[in-house]
């Protein structure tokens, strides 16, 4: 998978280069770049901002650079071009599966107090938040939707790993977990999850998962109800 990160601020996405998404650069999986918007800026100074049309605080930025490193990286439109904007749809799960099947993804990050509407209307596809509240930068929102949909992407997760057991694949968040020592400072394991009865312990993850859901989202709880009855329809 192509990914593309347009910025102001290319250095802010050297921590992708760590952990799971990283070994998945490092081998090829995801070809991800980080673009700087302002090498693309005509203005003398490389200036990329102004001050907003009908007065306001803080600067937009300009649509000049914005329209010309969209069409140098994306000159055919092959990639899904995302602007990253707290009036998006909101990033879910369902979302991330459907931004890791695309082969090229563009991500457009706005910075100071966002960027000028025609860079929207001329050049992007989709919109997307990462939650109603707003960002100074739509660089941690570009890293959060690319480490969730690439988790997606196969070969990114290790062989062992499964994301169909993880919070949300199937409505529900994920039962708790726990690993060696059996027992710490007097607290142990649920003795279920040691006794090797793996009918028990699938019954003991798929309780403990629907009254963790049913306890903390109940609006997910009540989702998954709603579409599990009307399957039976
Ligand atoms: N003035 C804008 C916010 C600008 S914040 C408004 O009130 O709607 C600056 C940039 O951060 C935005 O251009 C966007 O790219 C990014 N950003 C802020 N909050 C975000 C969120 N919740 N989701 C995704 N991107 C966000």
């Amino acid at each position: 998978m192509r990914i593309r990160a347009l910025t102001l601020f290319p250095k802010m996405f050297d921590c992708l280069y760590e952990s799971i998404i990283g070994r998945a650069i490092k081998n090829g999986i995801i070809d991800f770049k980080a673009v700087d918007i302002r090498e693309y800026s005509k203005d003398k100074h490389f200036k990329c901002d102004d001050t907003p049309y009908g007065g306001g605080a803080g600067m937009v930025m300009t649509v000049q650079p914005i329209y010309d490193c969209i069409n140098a990286v994306d000159p055919h439109h092959e990639y899904l071009r995302v602007y990253m904007s707290p009036k998006g749809e909101t990033l879910s799960d369902k979302c991330a599966r459907g931004l890791a099947a695309c082969d090229s993804l563009l991500l457009l990050c706005g910075h100071y107090e966002g960027i000028d509407q025609r860079a929207i209307d001329m050049c992007i596809d989709r919109e997307i938040s990462v939650g109603d509240y707003v960002l100074s930068g739509g660089e941690l929102a570009a890293m959060t939707v690319i480490d969730a949909a690439a988790r997606f992407v196969d070969g990114v997760l290790g062989k062992n790993v499964s994301h169909e057991d993880e919070s949300f694949a199937d409505g529900l968040l994920e039962y708790p977990q726990y690993t060696r020592p059996p027992v710490f400072m007097g607290r142990a394991v649920p003795e279920v999850l040691l006794n090797g009865n793996h009918k028990e312990i699938e019954r003991f993850r798929r309780e403990s998962s629907a009254k963790l859901t049913q306890e903390r989202r109940g609006d997910l709880f009540a989702a998954r109800n709603d579409s599990k009855n009307s399957e039976g329809d």
